[in-house]
């Protein structure tokens, strides 16, 4: 069982890291928003089997919201948070900066990213790739973990944060970690608080209209076929908006019209106001 610690410096956090580093410690960082849920933990878990210390990080990263998105609404539950963090017993240190602290006045640096950041959530959300990348970049630099931990429930965030590390040459492993679901297989998410009760209903078919997809390629059907078709389903789901359901190779996110690498399938669709996300490996 470990005593929690939280912060919101960025020089207390080195600090405090130094001494575990130079103890030989294996340093994990869980990347996060806050409005912590079972997702989160499973993550906070996984990671204090891979080091012996753990940090999460919690903030609301202004720079990957677009400014008709939901920023300013987004759940900020720090000590509720912080209690589910500490009754795990696996986190050692909250790193909860303010937006200042991340971005002081005249910041003026941002990442672009080209390869796995392109089409997808990119063609919707132009900003949020440039957002997550600056805001991990700094980040992985204030913490230098052995290892950091992200969800395949963003799972071409994981891929960008791979590239990023590569490109950057920093010295984290990253690591992705399987989606945790609800007992209808709706994908957790911070923002699932949005959906009023009819709405979490048409939600929880998401990940069978995903589901369905890919027991049918895996049968042999047409990629092209069952793309059109789960974009039918999802519409007669009761979803409003079909950003994308599509086939992607599952390394590169190139699309594919066979399954002769390994693939993944994944979609965005918006119910109300809510813009849900999840994908599958095929
Ligand atoms: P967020 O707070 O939404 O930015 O998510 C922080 C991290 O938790 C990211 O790496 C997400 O991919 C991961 N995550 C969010 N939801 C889930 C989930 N349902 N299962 C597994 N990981 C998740």
């Amino acid at each position: 069982m470990k005593t929690l610690q939280i912060t919101p410096s960025i020089s207390q956090l080195r600090r405090q890291l130094t001494p575990w580093r130079e103890g030989g410690a294996r340093i994990a960082l869980v990347p996060t928003m806050g409005a912590l849920h079972n997702g989160h933990l499973s993550l906070v878990r996984h990671a204090n089997l891979l080091a012996q210390r753990v940090v999460v990080s919690i903030f609301v990263n202004p720079t990957q919201f677009a400014p008709h998105e939901d920023f300013a609404a987004y759940p900020r539950t720090l000590k509720p948070d912080c209690d589910k963090l500490s009754d795990t017993g696996a986190v050692d240190l909250v790193f909860s900066p303010s937006p200042e602290e991340m971005y002081p006045p005249g910041f003026a640096t941002g990442l672009t990213m080209g390869g796995p950041a392109r089409g997808l959530e990119s063609d919707f959300r132009p900003h949020f790739f440039g957002g997550v990348a600056t805001v991990v970049a700094k980040l992985l630099i204030a913490v230098m973990p052995d290892i950091a931990i992200f969800g395949e429930k963003d799972y071409q965030q994981l891929l960008v944060v791979r590239q990023l590390t590569r490109d950057l040459g920093l010295p984290t492993e990253i690591v992705g970690a399987p989606i945790v679901r609800e007992s209808d297989g709706l994908a957790l998410s911070s923002r699932n608080v949005y959906l009023n009760s009819g709405e979490r209903l048409i939600a929880g078919k998401l990940n069978r209209v995903l589901a369905e997809a890919c027991q049918r390629l895996r049968e042999g059907e047409a990629v092209t076929a069952v793309e059109t078709d789960s974009a039918n389903a999802l519409r007669l789901a009761g979803f409003d908006t079909i950003d994308y359901i599509t086939v992607r190779d599952a390394h590169t996110l190139a699309p594919l019209n066979q399954l002769e690498r390994p693939a993944r399938i994944l979609a965005a669709a918006t119910v109300g106001k809510t813009r849900l996300i999840d994908n599958m490996e095929i």
